[in-house]
């Protein structure tokens, strides 16, 4: 175990720089354990309260000084921290130890009656709203009242004798609120801050926060009995936090803000104005040269950047918190290559402090910086990317709008599943309601689509056509711009720019100066990711447009080429005369026609992928898609009928769209079904490739076709199949006496064939699991209609925490996975192995496709870089643990 699981993050830490002598009050740790053994029952473990005299008996011993005593008293915080960070999630209580006697002790002591109240005032506050769950705006109302009377601004400016006061005032709202007295006993107070800051595991925020971060609900918090030193006592006092860099930029550089005379709480909590941290220098050289040794040494310390809380009393440094600091995604690749460049640590390790994610982020376009902005509001940023449109209140307009070539944002209090077409139609969605598993969140992301949703400050009233937002009208067809990254709404067309991390993988482009350091840290940790990952990343593409982009963008070839895009537009024609087909001359006819137009498909994305390996997947989808919608049709010919113009042919169409019907298109006649149902098909589709292939050999090519058979749920399909295209190379050789290179494999995308993999491995010289199918028929989900529908649902109620769709499903379909790749090698030891689903490109499912042996992943062509950075990142991880 390690230390942070029992002290937390916080505790651990403390502990870290008492160990390398930095300047920290003393105190001690309540473990995680004391924690769960308290929110499972209720009470107190045994014996924690006589362990936490104990120990603070101790602390008075070595201060020399002891709580509660009316003298010179010992003051404390208690502190909560979790193993992972949740800033400002949970409680805290600092000043513990004071009452009505102690105070004067204090007062006495210290030189400065003002501050021993000032003390008082805030552990009443602090006490009355965390302990005593008290609303703490009975307490800032009241020191409102009270600034307000005495004319005053800022809470320094009030005398003794007003704290005093407020001292009095604050007694009496815990007596009027609980029935009883602030508890004058230092050691009640204590034990009932420790119980306290337990239970702030629980609040509301925490839990939302943990699920938002992935954060495990069992952890607990520790709790982190202090020491007080005090920011509050005058002006050479102070608090502050700082950072080791910029954690926005990642530039170099010491950062921060400083609050002079203020306890800690005052700083995030924005009550007066802080200095940058470069002011300290001028306030107080020496507290602010020790304290920039210090952020040297923890980040030296550490390796990484550093988040430090710190407090100066009476100009003597005290560090109250340090840990690996949060930071934006262009700071993270910032600093891993600074780092690097530092030689702090290694290019393996700065792959490890990147992400995916977190290189995705960076592709996305944003919003110019620089441009002038008007804030409407505020929502989730659920979908990342940055959009600007009209605003239409209704998804009829939406895409009536659309369609007249107008961007447009779509603007729905929430959206349900007929708001459909108008997402799709849109630039962007905007919602006044629900979060980032929202139908429009989880349906806007499915489909690239920037969205914003539960914008609560938008009042929308579609009667009307208007938006009521922050005191602003704004009319159906006004333009507004959204932020799917930070959740910002904006008014007016803010001018977007393309990413230049994109533009220089995509363009090789040139970054601007501003850009530089961001551009080439990314491009350094790609490098290096594509070097150490052992997972070759290859892309989905259908045209020579989308190979050579896929290309440029880093892929090794082509996994997934589907053919079906090459039979629509103006070929639909001829795919409908295959169809009508009443003999075998009247087919053959057809599929002559086809050949010369599919094969010049693939001459074009061969030449693009040469020297790497295409794989095309034969037609899969039910033909019927490739003929007029049944109802249209119908009343077309019923018209033509009735008015004397009868047509043979559309007549003839109308009865191949009847006998074509299927209740269940997903499991009916498509894949390789179709290829053995319709002679002919196959044996077109391999000519093209392979006569594609030998032209490019006779252009001095290289071309490395692979056909792939779908949806092949027994062996004895492919063995059929597989005949035919073999029939198919072996006279294409002959007639251009040319060796074709060719590979023939299958899909795994039903379970059928993923349970018999070691038979189907005996046809196939690859497999690649198609994990969207698998999906589907594993959990009998169609996903056009489920993800919509109830996922929402599902995830609301803890059923499902992400989309199998999104991130593979280990437990079922990635043991399917997991099993096939087995059997299949146990048949054929170099059967090599692919992904083609959307899983392909999702950083959680990549480093699982890893683990089981995987050889490549294929998924769209942007996020080749993505899954490039995730395959390195998976290739270390299997080294950490052979
Ligand atoms: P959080 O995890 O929300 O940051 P902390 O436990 O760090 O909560 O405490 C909140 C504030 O109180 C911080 O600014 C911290 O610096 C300050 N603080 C905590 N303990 C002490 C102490 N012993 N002396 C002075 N200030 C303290
Ligand atoms: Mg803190
Ligand atoms: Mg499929």
């Amino acid at each position: 175990m390690e230390q942070k699981d029992l002290l937390g993050g916080k505790g651990a830490n403390l502990a870290e720089m008492t160990r390398l002598g930095l300047p920290v009050p003393p105190g001690f740790t309540i473990t995680t354990e004391a924690c769960r053994a308290y929110l499972e029952t209720g009470w107190m473990p045994p014996g924690l309260d006589r362990e936490i005299d104990e120990h603070v008996a101790a602390l008075e011993r070595t201060m020399g000084r002891r709580l509660g005593d009316p003298h010179d008293p010992l003051l404390v915080s208690v502190r909560s921290g979790a193993k992972f960070s949740m800033p400002g999630m949970m409680e805290t209580v600092l000043d513990i130890g004071l009452n009505d006697a102690s105070v004067v002790g204090l007062g006495r002591a210290s030189g400065s009656e003002r501050f021993a109240y000032d003390s008082y005032r805030r552990l009443l506050q602090m006490f009355g709203a965390t302990v005593l769950d008290i609303d703490a705006a009975a307490f800032a109302d009241e020191l409102e009242k009270l600034k307000a009377e005495r004319g005053v601004f800022a809470d320094v400016d009030l005398d003794v004798a007003d704290l005093r006061t407020l001292v009095a005032t604050y007694q009496r709202v815990i007596r009027q609120r609980t029935g009883r007295d602030f508890p004058q006993d230092p050691r009640e107070q204590l034990h009932a801050a420790v119980r306290a800051v337990f239970s702030s595991w629980r609040t509301d925020r925490a839990v939302l926060y943990r699920r938002q971060e992935g954060i495990p609900e069992d952890l607990g918090t520790a709790v982190n009995v202090q020491v007080m030193v005090f920011g509050n006592r005058g002006p050479g006092s102070g608090s502050g936090v700082c950072f080791t860099r910029d954690p926005a930029s990642g530039a170099p550089g010491v950062y921060g803000d400083y609050l002079a005379d203020a306890q800690g709480e005052d700083v995030v909590a924005g009550i007066r104005n802080t200095v940058p941290l470069a002011g300290l220098e001028d306030l107080d050289k020496p507290a602010f040269d020790q304290l920039t040794e210090v952020m040297a040494l923890l980040e030296e310390h550490y390796r990484d950047l550093c988040d430090i809380e710190f407090t100066i009393e009476d100009r003597h440094l005290w560090i109250l918190q340090t840990r690996v600091g949060k930071r934006t995604p262009e700071a993270a690749f910032r600093i891993a290559h600074a780092m690097v460049t530092e030689g702090v640590i290694d290019p393996d390790e700065a792959l490890r402090r990147v992400t995916g994610d977190q290189l995705a982020q960076l592709l996305f376009p944003h919003f110019d910086a620089a441009a002038e902005r008007i804030h409407l509001t505020t929502g989730v940023g659920a979908a990342p990317g940055a959009a600007s449109g009209r605003v239409a209140l209704t998804s009829a307009k939406a895409v009536a709008w659309a369609d007249l070539g107008e961007d447009v944002i779509l603007v729905r209090r929430e959206t349900n599943p007929d708001d459909l077409p108008g997402m799709i139609a849109a630039r962007g969605v905007l919602t006044a309601r629900g979060g980032k598993t929202s139908h429009a969140a989880v349906v806007a992301r499915g489909m690239g689509r920037t969205c914003v949703c539960g914008a609560d400050g938008l009042d929308i009233d579609v009667d009307r056509g208007e938006v009521l937002v922050g005191g602003r009208v704004v009319l159906e067809g006004d333009v507004v711009s959204i932020d799917g990254t930070t959740g910002d709404v904006l008014l007016g067309a803010v001018p977007v720019t393309d990413s230049p991390v994109l533009r220089h993988l995509d363009a090789g482009e040139e970054p601007a100066e501003v850009d530089r350091a961001l551009v080439d840290a990314v491009a350094f940790v790609m490098a290096h990711a594509a070097d150490v990952g052992r997972l070759e990343v290859r892309a989905n593409a259908d045209t020579p447009e989308d190979a050579a982009r896929a290309r440029r963008l880093g892929a090794r070839g082509i996994g997934l080429c589907r053919t079906e895009h090459m039979f629509l537009g103006p070929r639909r024609e001829l795919v409908e005369r295959l169809i009508l087909a009443e003999d075998q001359t009247a087919r053959e006819s057809a599929l002559a026609d086809l050949l010369p137009l599919q094969r010049a498909d693939f001459v074009e994305i061969l030449r693009e992928m040469d020297g790497l390996p295409v794989t095309i997947r034969l037609i899969d989808p039910p033909l019927h898609e490739f003929l007029p919608d049944h109802t249209e049709l119908a009343v077309e010919v019923a018209l033509e009928d009735a008015h004397g113009h009868r047509s043979t042919r559309h007549h003839a169409l109308l009865d191949a769209v009847a006998r074509l019907h299927e209740q269940n298109p997903m499991l009916g006649l498509r894949g390789v079904r179709l290829g053995i149902a319709v002679p002919g098909l196959v044996a077109m589709q391999a000519r093209a490739v392979l006569e594609a292939a030998a032209d490019r050999v006779a252009a001095g090519g290289d071309p490395r076709p692979e056909i792939m058979i779908p949806l092949v749920a027994t062996a004895a399909e492919l063995v059929l199949v597989r005949a035919e295209v073999e029939k198919v190379a072996s006279a294409v050789r002959t007639e251009r006496g040319v060796d074709v290179p060719v590979r023939i494999g299958t899909m795994i995308e039903v379970p059928r064939a993923a349970l018999t993999a070691d038979r189907i491995a005996a046809s196939a010289d690859f497999f690649s699991f198609g994990t969207n199918d698998l999906t589907q028929l594993t959990w009998g989900f169609s996903r056009d209609d489920v993800e919509a529908a109830f996922f929402p649902i599902y995830r609301d109620r803890g059923i499902l925490s992400v989309s199998p769709f999104e991130s593979i499903d280990v437990d079922g379909v990635g043991a399917l996975v997991g099993s096939a790749a087995r059997l299949g090698r146990e048949t054929r030891p170099d059967l090599h192995l692919g992904v083609c689903g959307e899983h392909g490109g999702d950083p959680r499912s990549i480093h699982f496709f890893e683990s089981v042996g995987i050889d490549y992943v294929s998924c769209s062509p942007f996020r080749v870089p993505v899954a490039t950075l995730e395959a390195g990142r998976a290739a270390l991880e299997g080294r950490r643990t052979p």
